[in-house]
């Protein structure tokens, strides 16, 4: 679709009247005009930070993962309540499903909702008994994503320890701050340091935006404090990176565009959500004929065993950011190239038999 419209091809005609119009025009100067004429003026300035989002038949809201929990027990009944409300109002949004994810809910409707779609969600949402109102944010249109990075953090932040700056701590931070109040993020926060030998973190945050990039421009070039530091926000390298899917953690595509059924855990890859890995991982339940025999992890306990990443086989879970892919994120050719070489390996070991396959 948007192919199309820069195609749109210039009509002859048009070139003609500019030519008449201003005779001392050369060719370049009446494509240039033709172009402002027919709409086709230079890129917006914010495209580089801000790209089209999944599909803005998804409406997002946030909440606390307690509030989503307990909302989408009763999903289907939510779906045929906000569906009745909806037809009162003689619109013809109309709601598909409802999913979930880390921040909230997404539901999912058969056509782009409008404010007033949105507000009548939102109304059921914030007096449906399931949730605690004071944790839902506004419902939105997920129509675009922006790329902000956030220097000046100390990556080290309390004084007295070496414990990293964490993703959780870069929430709590911009919860703080108001001039993050109207901003969502659209996933957590990743925080790297500067360079291996800093004590200076780049904090990368995705938020949700319109196509114009609106809420980004509100906030590129802004400081804010953090303790005795003073952070800026800066508009990101437009490369939005590999996605990595957090319904089955590989990376290539996003969650939006899954092809498997139900989910997969980050952890032992097994077929459960990675919440639900304690019940359902094979490694905490209890097996006397291993070696050595394994208890029941208990009740009420993380699971205590570490795994290998599916992606790269390293020592943690698939979507850490110590994992070698997650590190070539933004190297889409990496990525390729990895893939294609995981390919083959596996085809060589299936042609030479599955005994030697300990190696990478
Ligand atoms: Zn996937
Ligand atoms: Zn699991
Ligand atoms: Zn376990
Ligand atoms: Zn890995």
């Amino acid at each position: 679709m948007y192919a199309q419209a820069s195609k749109t091809p210039t009509s002859t005609s048009d070139v003609l009247k500019i030519k008449e119009t201003f005779p001392a025009l050369n060719a370049n100067k009446i494509d240039q005009v033709n172009s402002i004429v027919n709409g086709k003026s230079q890129q917006k300035p914010w495209i580089q930070s801000t790209t089209k989002g999944p599909s803005r038949k998804h409406i997002i809201i946030p909440m606390s993962s307690d509030n989503t929990t307990s909302f989408m027990k009763n999903s289907s009944l939510h779906v045929a309540n906000i569906n009745r409300d909806l037809c009162n109002a003689k619109t013809d949004v109309l709601v598909n499903y409802i999913r979930s994810n880390s921040s909230g809910i997404i539901i999912i409707t058969n056509k782009v909702g409008q404010q007033s779609d949105l507000s009548i969600i939102d109304n059921y949402i914030k007096n449906s008994n399931d949730v605690n109102a004071l944790q839902v944010e506004n419902s939105q249109l997920p129509m675009s994503k922006s790329y902000l990075k956030i220097i000046g953090i100390p990556f080290f932040p309390h004084s007295n320890s070496m414990e990293k700056l964490t993703s959780s701590d870069v929430e709590t931070i911009l919860k703080q701050n108001h001039i993050f109040d109207n901003i969502s993020l659209a996933s957590k926060p990743r925080v790297i340091k500067v360079s291996p030998k800093s004590d200076m973190a780049i904090v990368w945050i995705d938020i949700w935006d319109v196509q114009s990039g609106k809420n980004a421009k509100v906030l590129i070039n802004r400081c804010f404090n953090v303790g005795n530091h003073i952070a800026t926000i800066r508009g990101a390298n437009m490369n939005p990176g590999v996605p990595q899917c957090k319904n089955c953690w590989k990376w290539g595509h996003s969650t939006f565009s899954c092809r498997i059924q139900g989910a997969k855990c980050v952890k032992c890859n097994g077929p459960h959500k990675s919440e639900h890995h304690r019940e359902f991982g094979w490694c905490c339940k209890a097996n006397f004929k291993a070696n050595p025999p394994r208890l029941e992890t208990k009740k009420g306990e993380p699971c205590p065993h570490s795994f290998k990443c599916l992606n790269c086989k390293g020592d943690h879970q698939a979507d850490s950011n110590t994992c070698l892919f997650w590190r070539h994120r933004f190297h889409k050719e990496w990525h390729i190239k990895k893939y294609a070489e995981i390919r083959e390996n596996r085809s060589t070991s299936i042609r030479s038999g599955a005994n030697s396959s300990k190696d990478q």
